[in-house]
């Protein structure tokens, strides 16, 4: 799967937005971006960019 994005979803013990330690990977993460707004929409946007990846692949 080759995504083009400049977020490092390597490390899921970390924010890929912030930078910030999360206390668990994955659900750590959406505790983290419900408390801070701007990896929210950092967040959203990432989200934005694969659907949009993802929808154009489709309706080719
Ligand atoms: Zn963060």
């Amino acid at each position: 799967m080759a995504v083009n994005t400049t977020t490092n979803w390597n490390d899921l013990t970390s924010c890929p937005f912030c930078g910030d330690e999360l206390a668990s990977p994955g659900a750590g993460f959406i505790d983290h971006i419900d408390s801070s707004a701007n990896c929210e929409d950092g967040f959203e946007q990432w989200r934005a960019n694969i659907a949009g990846d993802l929808a154009g692949e489709w309706s080719g």
